[in-house]
């Protein structure tokens, strides 16, 4: 059994301690928590959030995504308290076809879509199930999950991954998000940052609507009778206050 620090509690820091908590003594320390007061300091409280292959994975990231799938697919039935839920995907590409798509046929009920229910500008559309979950229930339950299996969660400020020696451990995981950046022994200038903006409107909308090219937009219910609205992706921004001309743009014209 090791003694491990995993730094950050966020959805990678607890899917990390998920995996561990039963064979070693597992300790996560962060600055935000699960069930604090929504910040924009980190972003899971802030995910869609839905599974969606991602675009460019190699090999061991395709399985690595499959995998954590079938974990989440399965949740949905045997823990509906989590906020998981299955839901109908319509994932449309502007220039993008079918053999460019790793996950073809590797999602339950997958379907490439006709070219008469695509809409206008669209190249490739397919039809599949995923799963949709809410962050602000779904952070908390995994936390309260974490804790009944022995995890601890502490919240530390730190400057540096080195301060984190004083807790005692045999391995320490960096898992700080866009922390790496900053962490002053670190100062990791490969990690890119990625402004999101999104609007959370009352819908009846009952499907997730992505669309990736010139224009990227969706729509993600989250089957509570509300839906997230997006498709904002700006490089190396971190202005943390909204934007109002694109919150205008993000309801009016994208997602007409
Ligand atoms: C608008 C939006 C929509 C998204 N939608 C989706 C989606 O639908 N599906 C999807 O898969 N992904 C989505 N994402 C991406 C997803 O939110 C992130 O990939 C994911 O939340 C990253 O989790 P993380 O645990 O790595 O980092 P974070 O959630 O940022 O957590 C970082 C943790 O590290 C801690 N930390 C950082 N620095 C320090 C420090 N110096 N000292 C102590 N603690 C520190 C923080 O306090 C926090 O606990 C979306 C993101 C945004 C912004």
């Amino acid at each position: 059994m090791a003694r491990i620090t995993i730094v950050g509690a966020g959805i990678t820091g607890m899917a990390i301690a998920s995996l561990l908590s039963r064979n070693h003594e597992v300790t996560i320390v962060a600055k935000n928590l699960p069930g604090d007061e929504l910040s924009r300091e980190w972003a899971s409280p802030w995910a869609g959030a839905v599974f969606l292959g991602l675009d460019g994975s190699k090999p061991n990231e395709q399985k690595m995504q499959l995998d954590s799938f079938a974990v989440l697919w399965s949740l949905a039935v045997s823990n509906p308290e989590s906020s998981i839920k299955r839901i109908e995907m319509n994932d449309f590409h502007d220039d993008k076809t079918i053999d460019q798509i790793w996950y073809n046929g590797k999602l339950p009920e997958f379907r490439i879509l006709k070219d008469s229910e695509l809409p206008k500008g669209v190249k490739l559309g397919m039809s599949y199930k995923t799963v949709v979950m809410t962050p602000k229930i779904f952070l908390p339950w995994l936390r309260n999950r974490l804790e009944s299996s022995g995890v601890r969660f502490k919240r530390i400020n730190l400057s540096s991954l080195a301060e984190v020696k004083s807790q005692g451990h045999d391995i320490v995981v960096n898992a700080t998000g866009f922390g790496p950046k900053f962490l002053e022994d670190i100062q990791d200038q490969d990690v890119q940052l990625v402004r999101g903006q999104t609007v959370h409107v009352k819908s009846n909308f009952n499907k997730i609507f992505m669309r990736h090219g010139r224009d990227y937009t969706y729509a993600i219910s989250r089957l509570d009778g509300t839906c997230i609205l997006g498709g904002i992706k700006q490089y190396e921004q971190t202005e943390p206050e909204v934007d109002m001309e694109l919150q205008q743009d993000v309801n009016l014209s994208n997602c007409k």
